[in-house]
């Protein structure tokens, strides 16, 4: 196969992202637009020269704060209701094109709130632009993960919950908010914190998923098991040190939510052929592929799969596996499906 006969046999897979990032997936030509438009474009800076603050640069870029500088620059623009809408929109438009048939996308509303919208209000903007798209592509299924930030504690978390569940999927048409995150930084604020959060989120009928695992040990994807009851995880890298761990993944059947190039790049692992992505898979770990935030890791979802094929040897037979196997573990309520039909 050539590499473009790859790409395009990677692209009629029923590919679904189950783990991307509103704030991370902005096109950087809506920003550079929205700069002039809000006259806070930076004298003298070229496009190019402005791509660097939101997409990742092998040549330059190296360390887990390189790659969080850049969700800085889309934040200025996504504090209003018609940019949410919009990006949201674009984000659908940039899946589709992908090959991407389902989509979860992750927002946190309160970095978007600067300019006075409420929670709910975020959440309803990222709704309506998905849901523009959806109604005009009855073939893609999209749906909203809210993640509440660690660094605010498990109170907030609470709060947070309850401020979206008006938005909650089952109350609205076709897109609406299917599952609970936590994100942000590990260490100083364990799993055990969102607890009462994660017992909230499962009594209003929400699908759980954590960040863990990713700049931590394996001991906090096992605290994460215990104290949030997630049926996935987001990355869980490493539990590729605890042979127990992996048993208990897959005897509980969590996913992890593999994400390859934003593993690299944050230093989750240092080098790729050592991703234990073929060891969750052969241990029959749930496992689904993911871009995490395509803009800011220069990368599409198709990309992610090369990568896999490239770095791990997989075959068009291991892809389509793991295609169909990212695509179930959905939290649509729907489900999946896309899963075992041809792509029109
Ligand atoms: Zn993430």
């Amino acid at each position: 196969m050539t590499p473009k006969e790859r790409r395009d046999f990677i692209r009629r897979l029923p590919l679904a992202d189950l783990h991307r990032h509103f704030d991370g997936s902005v096109r950087p030509e809506t920003l550079w637009e929205m700069s002039e438009k809000y006259y806070s474009a930076v004298p003298g800076l070229d496009y190019e020269q402005f791509r660097h603050y939101l997409e990742w640069d092998d040549s330059v870029d190296k360390s887990l704060l390189d790659y969080l500088d850049k969700f800085h620059v889309p934040l200025q623009y996504t504090q209003f209701y018609d940019t949410i809408k919009r990006v949201a929109y674009e984000l659908a438009e940039d899946a589709y094109a992908d090959g991407i048939r389902l989509l979860e996308l992750r927002t946190n509303p309160l970095i978007h709130r600067r300019a006075g919208l409420t929670t709910r209000q975020t959440i309803h903007a990222t709704r309506k632009g998905l849901s523009k798209f959806v109604d005009t592509h009855p073939d893609f299924q999209a749906g909203i993960v809210v993640i509440a930030m660690r660094s605010h504690g498990g109170n907030m978390a609470k709060i947070l919950l309850r401020e979206v569940i008006g938005e909650k999927e089952e109350f609205h048409d076709n897109v609406g908010v299917i599952g609970f995150d936590i994100a942000g930084p590990e260490a100083p604020f364990p799993p055990i914190l969102f607890g009462e959060a994660y017992d909230l989120a499962g009594r209003m009928g929400l699908k759980k998923t954590a960040h863990a695992g990713e700049s931590e040990g394996p001991e906090r994807i096992w605290e994460a098991i215990e104290n949030l009851g997630p049926d996935r995880i987001g990355h869980g890298t490493s539990a590729g040190q605890d042979p127990e761990l992996i048993k208990r993944l897959a005897r509980d059947e969590t996913y992890l939510e593999v994400c390859l190039s934003s593993n690299i790049q944050t230093g989750a692992v240092v080098d790729l052929k050592d991703h234990p992505l073929p060891r969750f898979l052969e241990a029959g770990v749930k496992v689904a592929l993911c871009t995490d935030n395509p803009t800011v890791s220069n990368t599409t979802l198709t990309r992610e799969y090369e990568l896999a094929m490239d770095t791990f040897g997989f075959s068009e037979s291991d892809v389509t596996e793991l295609a169909r196997m990212s695509c179930r573990g959905t939290f649509l309520a729907a489900g999946c499906g896309c899963d075992g039909k041809e792509k029109s």
